[in-house]
């Protein structure tokens, strides 16, 4: 334990440990703000920070691509190539236009009465996981670990010659990379605080770096926005239609008419006239090619998403290792029971990336979503 020099008064202390949040939160704030960015961080202490930057976020944002950061004034003379990151300097504003670019980063963490083994666990995940042609699962080892979900908030808009558009959340283990986004629901009882409370403390979650995250996230995200974009689409295709019988109509009209026309012209001995109304055909058949490819593209649908936020949220779980019976195979299977919202976790699928409660065992020593997979 660190002691307070007898010749310090309260104020300075206090004025102190608020400089050193500050700094602390500044340091987060960046970490968070480069890993989003897909870049890297690497902690060499408290105060300082190796950061490497992606090209087309350090072209657009003015960064270095490869920085040293301190964020102590002693630490910065320590270290001369680093750049002082304090309030006000200008590459804490560079990076502050990076993370609103980025979406507004935070992490939270989940206020969890009880951290521990929750009693009859095995009970509580035989009641939701049931392994299909197996023996009784046995409990092998339980350990409590941080996770955190980055739960993305997009806005997504569908433009035609219309725009409109909608919010679209969307969940990512960090460790796993599974899609979370259905487990948003169980979690919204959850109440977050911003500093880490009792079970934080001591963990940490070991996620994957953000872009890869991200990336997960984009496909989570894709999966989602495809059907309501067919959904759309469909819904104004008989639009389209309408106005394309009416064109059409049109052009036939106008192309019969012409076409008689020549026809008379040629009858009369008339070849100037023959040549001008089949100059205009010619013209008018352009056109008609015109008009529809104008109308089609008028309703073709198309999606745009931009990141608005990223929340971090951390939660503790159980990861219980379980040990199964198929035949003569013992298969080896993680799940985990959330400590935060009470409930066990449905299992990730290996092959699809699914979440799933009935389990195949599969002949690789793994458990599938499906007996298809299985075979
Ligand atoms: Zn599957």
């Amino acid at each position: 334990m660190a002691r307070t020099e007898p010749d310090r008064t309260l104020e300075q202390v206090a004025s102190e440990t608020r400089a050193r949040r500050h700094r602390v939160d500044l340091r987060r704030f960046i970490t968070d703000v480069v890993t989003t960015a897909g870049g890297i961080v690497d902690v060499k202490d408290e105060y300082l920070l190796h950061v490497a930057l992606p090209a087309e976020v350090v072209e657009g944002f003015s960064l270095p691509e490869f920085g040293v950061l301190a964020f102590d004034y002693d630490a910065a003379k320590d270290a001369p190539a680093a750049e002082f990151v304090t309030f006000g300097s200008p590459v804490l504003d560079r990076f502050v236009a990076l993370g609103l670019e980025l979406g507004r980063v935070t992490r939270e963490y989940a206020r969890s009465s009880a951290v521990r083994v929750p009693p009859n666990l095995m009970g509580r995940i035989e009641s939701r996981i049931g392994f299909n042609r197996s023996r009784r699962p046995v409990l092998r080892a339980t350990s409590i670990e941080a996770y955190e979900r980055a739960v993305f908030g997009f806005v997504v808009s569908y433009i035609s010659d219309e725009r409109f558009s909608e919010s679209v959340a969307v969940a990512v283990d960090t460790t796993n990379l599974a899609d979370d986004t259905d487990l948003l629901d169980e979690s919204k009882g959850v109440t977050f605080s911003s500093e880490p409370q009792g079970f934080a403390a001591g963990l940490t979650a070991k996620g994957r770096p953000y872009s890869e995250v991200l990336q997960k996230a984009l496909e989570c995200l894709q999966a989602r926005v495809r059907p309501r974009l067919a959904t759309h689409q469909a819904e104004v295709r008989g639009f389209c239609e309408k106005e394309l019988v009416t064109v059409l109509g049109f052009y036939e009209r106008t192309l019969a008419d012409l076409a008689a026309r020549e026809e008379a012209a040629a009858a009369a001995g008339d070849p100037d006239k023959k040549a001008r109304i089949h100059s205009k055909i010619e013209a008018s058949q352009v056109e008609r090619q015109r008009r529809i490819a104008d109308i089609v593209s008028k309703y073709r649908v198309r999606a745009e998403a931009r990141l608005d936020s990223v929340t971090l949220q951390v939660m503790p779980k159980v990861r219980a290792l379980l040990e199964v019976r198929h035949k003569d195979s013992i298969y080896t299977q993680p799940v985990f029971y959330n400590l935060a919202t009470n409930s066990v976790e449905p299992l990730t699928c290996p092959r699809c990336g699914r979440r799933f409660f009935s389990a195949y065992p599969a002949k690789d020593g793994m458990f599938v979503c499906s007996t298809e997979e299985a075979e």
